[in-house]
Order: C-alpha cells, then sequence, then structure tokens
C-alpha cells in the first residue's frame, strides 16, 4: 500500500532501542518522504572526534574538530550513506567504540548549532520527510506538521537491541539494558536540547505494538494531519 498525499514534517523522537529507526524508515517509505538519521549525523560526528585522537569529554577540541569535518548524510529511506570528510562510516558509526562516545559528542552545544543547521538545511529541501532524533520535535522543527514521541518499557527494549545483535545470554542483556539508562540518563539530564517529548508530541507506546502497528499509527497520523487519505 502507498500514501502519497503527504507533504509536511514528521518528528520521532525518542529513546534508544525502542525500534525506532526501522518505523521511522518504514513510514517515510509508506508516505513517499525523506528520511532523515539525526543519530547518524552525532554517530558520524564522533567517528571524526575518535580519529582525530581528542578526549571525546574535551568539549572545546570536540567543537573543534566537528566544525572542520565533512559530515553528510543521505535522506533516502531505502538507502544509507553516511561519510565522513568523503569517507563511507556507515557500518562503523554503528560499532560499539562510536556507541560508548556519542553521548559525550552530542552533548557539546557547538556541535549541536552545526548539525541542527546543516539537518534544517536537508529538512528545507525535501516535500516530505520523516525525521528521527531525540531534539527534532522540541528544538530542529519546532513546527513540524506530526510529532511522535516514541517510547517502550525499557527490558523491552533492552530484549529488542538484543535480537538485533544476536545476544542471548542474561548477562549480555543486562549489559544491554544498563547501556541504554546511562546513554537514556545522559540525553535526558544534558543542558543542551535534553530528550524529552515535545508539549504537542503525540506519545506512542511501543512495548505491545509490533512494528506495523506502530507504523499504522504514524502513518494515519501524518495523512489525517493534512487531510489526505491512504491510497492502495
Ligand atoms: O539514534 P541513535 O541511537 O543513533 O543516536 C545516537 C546518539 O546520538 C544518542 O544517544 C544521542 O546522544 C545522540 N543524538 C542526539 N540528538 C539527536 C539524535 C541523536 O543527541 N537528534
Amino acid at each position: 500500500m502507498s500514501a502519497r498525499g503527504f507533504r509536511g514534517q514528521v518528528t520521532l523522537d525518542g529513546p534508544s532501542g525502542t525500534g525506532k529507526s526501522s518505523v521511522a524508515r518504514a513510514a517515510a517509505t509508506r508516505l513517499g518522504a525523506a528520511y532523515l538519521d539525526t543519530g547518524a549525523m552525532y554517530r558520524a560526528a564522533t567517528v571524526a572526534v575518535l580519529d582525530a585522537g581528542v578526549d571525546p569529554e574535551d568539549a572545546e577540541a570536540v567543537a573543534r574538530v566537528v566544525a572542520g569535518a565533512r559530515i553528510e548524510v543521505g535522506t533516502a529511506a531505502d538507502t544509507e550513506r553516511v561519510e565522513v570528510d568523503g569517507t563511507d562510516v556507515a557500518v562503523r558509526i554503528r560499532g560499539a567504540e562510536v556507541t560508548r562516545n556519542v553521548s559525550a559528542v552530542s552533548a557539546v552545544p557547538a556541535v549541536r548549532r552545526q548539525l541542527v543547521d546543516q539537518q534544517r538545511a536537508l529538512v528545507a529541501a525535501a516535500d516530505a520527510v520523516v525525521v528521527e532524533g531525540r531534539d527534532i520535535g522540541t528544538v530542529v522543527l519546532p513546527d513540524a506538521t506530526v510529532k511522535v514521541y516514541l517510547t517502550a518499557a525499557p527490558e523491552a527494549r533492552a530484549q529488542r537491541r538484543a535480537a538485533q545483535l544476536g545476544l542471548t545470554t542474561p548477562d549480555e542483556i543486562a549489559g544491554l539494558a544498563a547501556d541504554l539508562r546511562r546513554r537514556d540518563e545522559y540525553d535526558s539530564s544534558r543542558a543542551d536540547s535534553p530528550l524529552r517529548p515535545a508539549a504537542d508530541a503525540v506519545v506512542v507506546d511501543s512495548t505491545d505494538l509490533d512494528r506495523e502497528g506502530v507504523v499504522d499509527r504514524i502513518v494515519e497520523l501524518a495523512l489525517s494531519a493534512v487531510g489526505a487519505g491512504e491510497r492502495a
């Protein structure tokens, strides 16, 4: 089924492990919209910081390195393009080292300003777009057409992440749950653009919904916001 009547921006914010990325891509495809993964941009910035050999907790050095890095992401829903200074880092940004350090890099205000400007320019170039992140509805696109905040119980999020990574032992799952909690805590308590739902966001809890159920809900919200119907 396709739904081509949508024009505007859908923001999809929320913590890690809610299935946000796969839901965002699927919703973008159904809506015939572009897709922007802002987490991939912060992860790419983290690759630049690690490669420069600076301490991710050193805000000044981080800001300097990221200011000099060319971070490029694609906006097609069916392919992933992430580059730093022309090098493909799409696989590397999902690695443990980047995941461990990305919250520190993304807490630096100068990094956020730079990437938010870039995000707004990419959004402005699209008639229809689904944008995924942590602060999209609150900071990046406060006037978005539809804002969704996707959440799920922490145990469900750890289980989902474990399945993606092929981890099965209770210890491994407990380790993932601890990492999710650490990143949530870091992202929600930082001074600049903390993770939280926008006042006008629709909160969708995916604990007991499968992926298709969540995508249906987002597509429905997007189409009803612009008065369009879904066509087969
Ligand atoms: O979504 P993903 O897990 O790839 O995001 C990685 C990290 O990037 C998050 O934990 C958060 O620290 C940061 N991020 C952010 N603002 C966004 C998107 C991601 O601070 N809009």
